[in-house]
């Protein structure tokens, strides 16, 4: 018996130690100036126990390269070329150059204001492996799609292109982030229970198409503030969270960052 229960926990110890720490990454969308972003980035920095990330317009990508206090670097788009007569486009190269580690790809206002669509998103993906890049694959259901039940359908789908494009191999390179459009910026955020459910479906899938998906990071996107992060981290398949708004304010995004901390074991 206590054999069994010896291997149990060696077993359990052995999981828990794999697991990656939760990783946080603050999308700042189109905000920020040379003196509001020094003073963001002054009042934040690297956690012991937490992986921290900020995802910043490209003109400040050097400026915050030299505030990080320890944090990652990442941007908010890619272009899916690599060079060339593509005017206004920015190569995964680049971000490589000017020192970035993560790129968001797929994010559901490119999606929508900027026509990207599954196949886009696939090839931007690519274009950040090919760099060296980790891209963070955003997918997420409509309200209507998720009142007519198609979540998995239509995150399944977003899935799919991605993995047209990089494969599984490639896929076990990126972070998922999962993000309902109906939660992003509304103030109107799924459940730690909701989120649970389509990260549980989205490791499944993940599974499915040879992905070794208890690898995978899978961030929650969608109004995340200070007050229920610590809720949304405790779910098991809940790998960190990819905030938005709240990434503007130092306090705030901060104790997202230490929530994160606390519930690395989660
Ligand atoms: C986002 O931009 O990815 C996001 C989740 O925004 P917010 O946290 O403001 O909802």
């Amino acid at each position: 018996m206590a054999y069994k229960v010896c291997i149990i926990t060696h077993f359990v110890g052995r999981l828990k130690f794999s697991m990656p720490q939760k990783l946080v990454v603050g999308n700042w969308k189109l905000n920020g100036s040379l003196a509001a972003n020094e003073a963001l980035l002054k009042a934040c920095e690297a956690l012991a126990g937490a992986d921290i990330a900020v995802c910043v317009p490209f003109p400040y990508l050097a400026q915050a390269a030299s505030l990080l206090n320890g944090m990652a670097l990442g941007a908010q788009t890619v272009s899916e070329f690599k060079s060339g007569a593509y005017t206004g486009e920015v190569s995964a190269e680049m971000l490589a150059e000017m020192g970035c580690r993560y790129v968001i790809v797929g994010h559901s206002e490119r999606r929508t204001l900027f026509g990207e669509d599954d196949d886009m998103v696939g090839r931007k993906a690519a274009a950040a492996l090919r760099a060296g890049l980790v891209p963070i694959v955003c997918v997420g259901e409509s309200l209507g799609e998720r009142d007519s039940g198609r979540v998995m359908e239509v995150v399944g789908s977003q899935l799919g292109a991605v993995w047209e494009s990089i494969g599984a191999q490639g896929l076990s390179r990126a972070v998922i982030a999962y993000e309902p459009v109906w939660a992003i910026g509304t103030g109107r955020t799924a459940s730690a229970e909701e989120a649970q459910e389509v990260h549980a479906s989205i490791r499944r899938w993940l599974a499915k198409y040879d992905v070794p998906a208890a690898e995978i990071r899978i961030l929650y996107g969608g109004s995340v503030k200070a007050d229920n992060a610590a809720a949304l981290f405790a779910m098991p398949d809940v790998g960190g969270g990819l905030i938005g708004g709240a990434s503007l304010a130092a306090g705030d995004f901060m104790a997202i960052c230490r929530a994160a901390v606390a519930k690395r074991d989660c």
